[in-house]
């Protein structure tokens, strides 16, 4: 038994599909076992994963709530939902993706003579367009301004609630003995306007390193496992959400 009943498919990414509910200010969000990289060039399935993925959001939006910034999150399913669902309040997502880098790595490298592994403070923040068809392009702010995505207002504080939200979650991973390397985020207007924190935290959306493995590969507990073919990705998202599991909130269960 859930406190909703589901309603249509809203919208299906590419490891997440969004459902509507019987009620107009809640959507249910289910994770999914799809791996993908390169702008889907590669897939596998990863038995597990949309539960993993799950588990972690929840708690950094836990975290992050608790820190005052807010999300879209409203709790964990339960009954036949449990696991792998999540519900949120509605959002109209922003089609920037939020880049923060704490560290150099990934796409950094491969466009700027920057050695990986160099550490970045400030951290740097770069904006992409959130459009798959079009390779989701580094946005410039004169770009943004053209596409008219956001006000100047809404671009002001979207850089600062990126901001908070690396400085939470730095000292979260930084208190587990995780290196916060780099970090996606999405941000979305609820009904209210309110900007908040959406779709999800995860190792498919960081890069985290193992402060205790040094610098091979092993150090590796994020998507990169899957884009490097290192094998052991399921294993180590695990990892990464026991550790959290010891110094998030406990992620409440709606309804
Ligand atoms: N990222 C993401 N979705 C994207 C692009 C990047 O979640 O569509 C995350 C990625 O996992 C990493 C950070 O954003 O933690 C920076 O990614 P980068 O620009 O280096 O791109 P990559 O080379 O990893 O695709």
């Amino acid at each position: 038994m859930t406190a909703y009943s589901l309603g249509k498919l809203l919208y299906e990414g590419k490891a997440k599909r969004v459902h509507a509910t019987d009620q107009p200010d809640l959507v249910a969000v289910e994770y999914k076992d799809d791996a993908t990289a390169f702008n889907a060039l590669k897939k596998a399935q990863l038995a597990g994963k949309g539960r993993l993925n799950c588990q972690i959001s929840a708690l950094l939006f836990e975290a992050l709530a608790q820190a005052g910034i807010p999300t879209h999150y409203l709790g964990l399913g339960q009954g036949n939902h449990a696991g792998n669902w999540m519900l949120a309040r509605p959002v109209r997502v922003i089609p920037v993706e939020v880049v923060i880098r704490n560290v150099a790595a990934g796409s950094l490298c491969k466009q700027l003579p920057v050695e990986p592994g160099t550490p970045l403070d400030p951290p740097l923040l770069d904006l992409y367009y959130k459009d798959d068809a079009y390779g989701d392009p580094l946005l410039t702010d004169a770009r943004l301004q053209r596409l008219g995505l956001v006000t100047p207002d809404q671009r002001r504080q979207l850089e600062q609630q990126a901001r908070a939200v690396n400085g939470v979650l730095v000292s979260l991973f930084d208190s587990v003995d995780l290196r916060l390397v780099d970090f996606k985020i999405e941000l979305g207007l609820a009904a209210d306007q309110q900007m908040v924190v959406a779709d999800e935290i995860s190792p498919d959306t960081c890069r985290l390193w193992d402060g205790a493995a040094g610098d091979s590969q092993d150090r590796i507990l994020d998507k990169d496992r899957f884009r490097q073919d290192l094998g052991g990705v399921v294993e180590a998202y695990g990892e990464v959400l026991k550790r959290l599991q010891g110094v998030c909130p406990e992620p409440r269960v709606y309804g």
